[in-house]
């Protein structure tokens, strides 16, 4: 890649978008120009799933060796962490994020890449007992096809890989639309799949606006699974339009994920990770725990204690060494939590601290100060919505049942934590959460090997785990008769 506005990836080769049309990224730290790239148009797109259908109907990667297919994506990750500093630096300029996080991100990115290489020959199928000796009955998983794929800006290249390395292990074409925001590690992705060699036409990129240039990977006739993660709203116009077409559908959307604190836990242990939970990277994690759910008994400590703490945070850029947190990603982003706090108040919740922009220091950015709502009810607009920013809702309860039924009391259903140092209340409560994800006495860590993912309205289907490899792939059922024979079912009248 030679020139920064042929962004674009198609065939093999990398262009600028057919209209001549750009696009420049800004940092929202602080606006300063990141970089110039190339804007798709829908004809770009069209080429891109035409060159992603041909490719994948040639069979130039499905029918490499599944182990070749691994052997690449173990390349990737080491591709990952010899240009570390270049994808860490370029991720914290799009998102604002610190550098120290970005880098963790590589990390989990490599992990990824490197767990599908591992797996990728580890998913032969499985032979069935027909009860019949002459027969051999065997379920294999081919690849699906062409798969559409479409990402956020909180995690870019993170929920990207979730896509690209189980896609490629299992023997697919795609096309991915990063968030118009954040593009420059997905392009800098591609540009390692390119140089290890994956064959012209297998990865697509097309960068740009959601309306025109993600729209046609979720309805166009040639896309077979469309794998999507992002917001509630988007969730449904894409899960509507693959209906249409009767396409695999991947869904990872928002969450509202309540934090569960009982009276006998850690106490120290608990209010650090209700912190974290919260407020790391501005509470910009789908599964962010911004629903404290506290004791009775303990609660007004607690809650004494965790504003304390939150008036602490430091808020600043990705090189800024002081800084604990960044900013958020735009200023519309910023007006919509703005709101999203006031309605809150406005409902009835209390504000403990926070609720505004940050001092002078922070004017050039979208910086959104650590926020705690307390006394809150179920209703409140605050509890009910994803704000998506570092805003923590508190509500208090009594009894196991009660607290149950509260964490349980959402539309979504992503993650939670729950704090105890009893280990039946641990296991009676993480069981009866209808969350994706569970933690208990933590907050956070996540596992290449464990599935991720939704249930309710937080998403359709996994990513990560077997399950994420088994969501590239079709199951067929091959029976063949090693002795064919004549039925009889319709008898020979002449
Ligand atoms: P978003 O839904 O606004 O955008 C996500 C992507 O969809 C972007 O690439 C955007 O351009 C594209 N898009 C927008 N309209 C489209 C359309 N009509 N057709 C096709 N594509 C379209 O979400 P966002 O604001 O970028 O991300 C934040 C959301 O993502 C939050 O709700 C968060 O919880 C969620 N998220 C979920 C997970 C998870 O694992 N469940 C992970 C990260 C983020």
């Amino acid at each position: 890649m030679t020139d920064p506005t042929a962004t674009l990836y198609i065939d093999g080769a990398w262009v600028p978008s057919s209209t001549g049309e750009t696009r420049t990224v800004t940092c929202p730290a602080d606006q300063r120009e990141v970089g110039v790239v190339s804007e798709a148009s829908g004809e770009d797109v069209e080429r891109a799933i035409l060159a992603a259908r041909r490719a994948f109907e040639s069979r130039v990667w499905a029918d490499e060796p599944a182990s070749a297919r691994g052997d690449l994506l173990l390349k990737v990750a080491d591709q990952l962490q010899e240009r570390k500093d270049e994808f860490a630096r370029a991720e914290a300029l799009d998102t604002g994020k610190r550098l120290v996080e970005a880098e963790g991100d590589m990390d989990d990115i490599t992990a990824c890449f490197r767990y599908f290489g591992k797996i990728a020959d580890q998913h032969p199928g499985r032979l069935i007992d027909a009860g019949d000796d002459s027969v051999i009955s065997r379920v294999v998983h081919e690849p699906i096809g062409v798969c559409g794929m479409i990402t956020p800006w909180n995690f870019p290249l993170l929920q990207a890989s979730w896509k690209i390395a189980p896609a490629i292990a299992a023997g697919n074409s795609f096309v991915i639309k990063p968030a118009e925001l954040t593009p420059h590690t997905t392009v800098l992705i591609i540009d390692v799949l390119d140089r290890l060699g994956l064959p012209a036409g297998v990865a697509n990129l097309v960068l740009g606006d959601g309306g025109v240039v993600g729209a046609p990977l979720s309805s166009h006739p040639e896309i077979d699974l469309v794998s999507f993660t992002g917001g509630l709203v988007t969730g449904r116009k894409i899960a509507g339009a693959a209906a249409q077409g009767i396409k695999k559908v991947a869904l990872e959307l928002g969450g509202k994920n309540p934090n569960v604190v009982f009276a006998d836990a850690d106490y120290e242990a608990a209010l650090d990770n209700a912190l974290n939970a919260g407020f790391m990277d501005s509470g910009l994690l789908c599964s962010a725990g911004t629903r404290l759910i506290v004791q009775d008994t303990i609660a007004e400590r607690f809650v004494d204690d965790l504003v304390a703490r939150a008036e602490g945070i430091v808020m600043g850029g990705p090189f800024d060494q002081k800084a604990e947190t960044g900013p958020l990603i735009s200023q519309q982003h910023r007006d919509k939590v703005t709101d999203y706090v006031r309605r809150g108040v406005e409902a009835g919740a209390r504000l403990r601290i926070g609720g505004h922009w940050g001092g002078p220091e922070h004017e050039q950015g979208f910086f959104y100060a650590p926020t705690v709502l307390d006394r809150c009810t179920s209703e409140n607009p605050a509890v009910v919505e994803e704000g998506f920013g570092p805003v923590i809702t508190v509500e208090t309860f009594s009894t196991e049942a009660e607290a149950i039924a509260i964490a349980n009391d959402t539309e979504y259903g992503l993650a939670g934590g729950v704090w105890t140092s009893d280990s039946g209340t641990a296991n009676r409560v993480s069981r009866r959460l209808r969350h994706g994800t569970i933690w208990v006495n933590d907050y956070h860590p996540y596992l290449p090997q464990a599935e991720w993912g939704g249930f309710k309205m937080s998403g359709v289907g996994r990513e990560l785990g077997a399950t994420g490899l088994e969501e590239y792939t079709e199951a067929k059922h091959i029976y063949e008769n090693t002795e064919p024979a004549v039925t009889g079912w319709f008898p020979r009248t002449s």
